[in-house]
């Protein structure tokens, strides 16, 4: 058994906050998987990556409509592969390399853990050479999510891929069959369609992206609709076949009666958090329905003393800016007992990395008037300003969300090109608490940048 001052489960966001001030502590990490976690590895990273070169593959396909006429000579998708995890890759290994060789107070262990007792642990090594005792003052779950995979598809024995895999498939498949219409589902459907796949995308709902304000996820279904073959409002009865991409084929059967078939199968149906896979409740911490570690404000179980979590295991936001943010609120609250700050899930803004691009911060139209907030929205068009014009953009829109008479930023939704980008301006008025009108008005807004089309909207907003 060793016992060590603190245990931190998890190298995602978990390995992020371990700095100098933990130098003078005994410190255990422990990963089962790939050092680095979910974003560096299978998540927010290798997705953009490919989202880039699926963006220069558009780019080039639709180059005649400016009078340029280009075409793609060949996708080189194991060149593609190659460039984001020969970048990755490295970054993960030279993390654990740091970990390992060159933290002399941190303890790596490679392997599963869970809970026998209040801060104690068992750690089964990954490479099955036993189990390991550990035990600690001080936990911190970091341990992340996982695919969710819907039993349909489980019971089936059918192979499909995930998030976890898709990246690193030797080619792209003809025909790709997709199930699950969130941000994931809605990237990998760019991803593949633009280097060369026929995409199918299967939603459950009556529309993609359905989290989001009801004009955006209404106009990107419309968009997605004309790009991909969508079939909405549609549940899998039942799944057949051998499809890897490796020559064999997936047919799946929808309640409808009518079929996909696909070489290849992803399902990207959400992510459950890790907690339920960790003896949680031998050491008293207790979750929420969703599965989720239930902490306060300051990031501690709201149950068990002296564990703490972060990031997808217990946030409401499976996002890594927030995930990040949480472990810079656990890193600081460890070493300040007497002065522990508390985590800000204001204003959180997303983004979808889709095509076209979305973004979002704050209140959806629907959630402001459910909060019987005096309303005012406007719609503006990227095609209404210059540089739309000059984009020949016929899809994109701003829309905003403020509160009449005082012109508060309540919501502000963006789709089209640079949208994430785009946003950031209203993200830093709403969180410095500027009105719509004085940010329209009191700054000049080069012309004719893209940006006018959030001046415009702003503008138009009748306050
Ligand atoms: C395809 C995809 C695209 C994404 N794109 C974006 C994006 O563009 N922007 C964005 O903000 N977010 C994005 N996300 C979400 C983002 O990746 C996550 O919110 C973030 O990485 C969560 O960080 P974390 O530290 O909580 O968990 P992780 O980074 O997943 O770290 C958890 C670690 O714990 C390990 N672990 C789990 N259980 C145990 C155990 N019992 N014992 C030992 N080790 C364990 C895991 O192996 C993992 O390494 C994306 C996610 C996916 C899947």
């Amino acid at each position: 058994m060793s016992h060590h001052d603190l245990v931190v489960i998890g190298t995602g966001s978990g390995n992020t906050f371990l700095d100098e001030r933990f130098a003078g502590l005994d410190v255990a990490l422990v990963e089962h998987g790939v050092f680095g976690g979910t974003c560096l590895n299978v998540g927010c990273i290798p997705t953009k990556m490919y989202v880039y070169a699926a963006d220069v593959a558009e780019t080039v396909r639709h180059a005649h409509t400016y009078g340029v006429d280009a075409s793609i000579d060949k996708i080189r998708w194991t060149d593609i592969r190659d460039r984001v995890f020969g970048r990755i890759d490295p970054i993960s290994a030279g993390g654990r390399e740091y970990r390992v060789e060159r933290s002399p107070n941190v303890t790596v262990y490679f392997g599963h853990a869970r809970f026998t007792g209040e801060r104690e642990l068992a750690v089964d090594r990954t490479d099955g050479s036993g189990t390991e005792v550990v035990t600690a003052d001080r936990v911190v779950i970091a341990a992340g999510s996982r695919p969710s995979i819907p039993p349909v598809v489980a019971a089936s024995g059918v192979p499909f891929e995930t998030s976890d895999t898709v990246m690193r498939i030797d080619a792209v498949p003809r025909r790709l069959a997709i199930l699950g219409s969130g941000f994931i589902g809605s990237e990998f459907a760019h991803v593949f369609s633009a280097l060369g796949a026929e995409v199918t995308v299967i939603a459950r709902g009556p529309r993609l992206l359905r989290h989001l304000d009801d004009t955006i996820s209404e106009r990107f279904t419309e968009i997605a609709a004309a790009r991909w073959d969508v079939r909405l409002g549609r549940q899998v009865t039942a799944l057949s076949g051998d499809g890897t991409g490796g020559g064999g084929e997936v047919t799946i059967t929808l309640d409808d009666g009518s079929q996909v078939v696909a070489d290849t199968l992803l399902v990207a149906t959400g992510r459950i958090p890790n907690g339920d896979r960790m003896d949680l409740d031998r050491a008293g911490i207790t979750v929420h329905a969703d599965g989720r570690v239930a902490v306060d404000e300051f990031q501690r179980s709201v149950s068990a003393e002296n564990v703490w979590a972060l990031g997808d295991v217990s946030s409401p936001h499976q996002l890594k800016h927030v995930a990040n943010h949480e472990a810079k609120i656990v890193g600081h609250n460890l070493g300040n007992p007497a002065e522990l700050r508390a985590t800000n899930h204001d204003l959180v803004p997303s983004a979808v990395f889709t095509e076209p691009q979305i973004a979002a911060v704050g209140l959806t139209e629907s959630e402001a008037r459910e909060q019987g907030l005096d309303v005012t929205v406007k719609v503006q068009n990227y095609g209404d300003v210059a540089y739309g014009w000059a984009m020949e953009d016929r899809t994109g829109l701003c829309k905003i969300v403020a509160e009449k008479g005082t012109g508060r930023l309540l919501g502000a939704h963006i789709l089209g090109p640079q949208a994430s980008t785009l946003i950031q301006q209203l993200i830093q008025a709403m969180v410095f608490g500027q009105d719509a009108r004085a940010l329209a008005t009191q700054q000049y807004w080069i012309h004719p940048a893209l940006p006018e089309v959030v001046e415009n909207a702003l503008l138009g907003l009748e306050i």
